[in-house]
């Protein structure tokens, strides 16, 4: 047989696939238990020696392949991942991914991808709907929270800047305002947009990091005095680094006297939405003009699958093009299909299917359950560590991001930092537990966030423990 003809047996195809599959069954069973470690760590040098001595070897067995990825990445489905905000992704999404790789239909225009559009709009509606929007609202789904954003400000832009940008280009100094605590991409999107360092009105957060929304409007009329003109306030739910989240109903508020856009990057937050338990804590959510909420960090779907949605789906038709309304309403109810229209992407992966796959197989139920189950567990670590006579927390976690430091007495600020890097430096190498550290306000952090739902107590006392260990072993006790 020649090559192609191989490559593409169906024979050789089923084989693998079938072996594929039980290799990866039999490797969530494992993790489930707790083998092996979280994280195998290679140094960069290491690693890639490795992968480039085993390119040369041609031909391997695509079951070697697949077994050397598993054992060389991080297992986010193990209960000590404590890492990343990423999800460990439902299996039935993963096939649907498989499904949609195998399609590879690439969704630029609507007859290059008629189920995978016509997908993810119906998913799309429905969780448009569960976040609390009405009929109006509508979206698409994007390559990543970062990407969202920008869409975002670039709709911002079209719709609310006085002069026509997107055809005569910046004639006024623009801006948009948010947190000092917001995720750096929203202050990347504004300088890709080209209203550099000005364009970004960065408002001071309070002790628990949330944005000083009562400073909205001295920051607002300074902004003014200066011959800025303002047209947005971006909200946080969560920030980054801190999981801590704005007030969305004072951010609404405050959008409402001045005619502003309210964005909220909801990349991690969001999607507490879902759960009756927490969507308190996104009270105001549906108050926003535009919300991007990622469904590969806390509903289950693999990277990188991310929402955009509009409260006003016409205004989704403006980002990049400036007409005239009567096309917007026009485009807006017969040219849903099309939607690099309305994306970054021309081709774009069958990512909608997994959402719809998810919602078709299980409902929202399955996020609403899981969305409380790593909130409760974000709650429990908190107890936990507050009892804990050398540990200290940073906030009150009020979602499943925690951030804390083994802080033994007599030791300051600067030798704590250096002592909770190494704590975390040692962890990462040890590979039992993966958990990451931050920097805020001049002090460092071990970082938490609790995506798995099969973390148990025990789990969190086990890494509590060996933080311990380590750390009063680094200390010298
Ligand atoms: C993760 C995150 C982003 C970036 O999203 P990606 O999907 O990684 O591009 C943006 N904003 C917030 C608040 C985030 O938590």
């Amino acid at each position: 047989m020649d090559l192609l003809t191989t490559a593409y047996d169906p024979g050789e195809f089923r084989r693998q696939g079938h072996a594929l599959i039980d290799l990866l069954a039999d490797h969530l069973d494992k993790v489930h238990q707790r083998t092996p470690a979280a994280i195998n760590y290679q140094a960069p040098n290491d690693a890639l020696a490795e992968w480039t001595a085993r390119l040369e070897e041609q031909p391997q067995a695509a079951g070697d392949l697949f077994a050397t990825m598993l054992d060389r990445s991080v297992q986010v489905h193990h209960p000590h991942f404590m890492g990343h905000q990423i999800s460990p992704p439902v299996p039935i999404a993963a096939l649907a991914g498989l499904v949609g790789d195998f399609l590879n239909n690439g969704m630029g225009v609507y007859e290059m991808g008629v189920g995978g559009t016509a997908s993810e709009q119906a998913a799309l509606r429905l969780v448009a709907k569960s976040l609390g929007f009405g009929d109006g609202a509508g979206g698409f789904l994007t390559s990543g929270g970062t990407l969202a954003n920008v869409t975002a400000l670039l709709t911002i832009r079209s719709v609310k800047a006085p002069t026509a940008v997107w055809t005569d280009g910046a004639r006024e100094p623009l801006a948009i305002m948010v947190s000092e605590e917001a995720h750096y991409c929203v202050d990347r999107a504004v300088r890709i947009m080209g209203w550099g360092e000005a364009g970004v009105i960065k408002v001071p957060s309070d002790e628990h990091y949330r944005m000083r929304t009562d400073l909205l409007e001295d920051y607002y009329q300074r902004a003014r005095q200066a011959g800025i003109t303002v047209l947005a306030v971006v909200g946080s739910a969560c920030s980054t680094a801190a999981g801590a989240f704005d007030d969305l109903n004072a951010i609404a508020d405050f959008c409402a006297k001045h005619d502003l856009w309210f964005h909220i990057d909801g990349a991690h937050g969001a999607a507490l939405a879902f759960s009756p338990t927490y969507e308190h804590v996104v009270a105001g959510l549906e108050r926003a003009d535009s919300v991007c909420m990622d469904f590969h960090k806390m509903l289950l779907t693999p990277s990188i699958t991310t929402a955009l949605i509009y409260r006003d789906v016409r205004d989704s038709y403006r980002t990049f093009q400036q007409r005239a309304d009567y096309l917007l309403e026009w485009e807006a109810r017969e040219e849903w299909h099309n939607l690099a229209r309305r994306t970054f992407e021309c081709t774009k992966l069958m990512i909608g299917f997994k959402v719809y796959t998810i919602l078709a197989t299980y409902g929202t139920d399955l996020f609403e359950q899981y969305v409380t189950r790593v909130c409760d567990l974000g709650k429990a670590f908190a107890e936990l560590l507050r009892r804990q006579p050398d540990f200290e927390l940073l906030i009150d976690p009020p979602c499943n991001i925690i951030c804390y430091r083994y802080a033994p007495a007599g030791l300051d600020d600067e030798a704590l930092n250096t002592l909770n890097a190494r704590i975390r430096q040692t962890m990462l190498l040890d590979g039992d537990f993966y958990l990451l550290q931050t920097s805020l306000r001049g002090r460092t952090w071990l970082r938490s966030t609790l995506s798995n739902p099969f973390t148990t107590k025990a789990d969190l006392e086990a890494v509590i423990r060996r933080i311990e260990a380590v750390g009063s072993e680094l200390v010298g006790y």
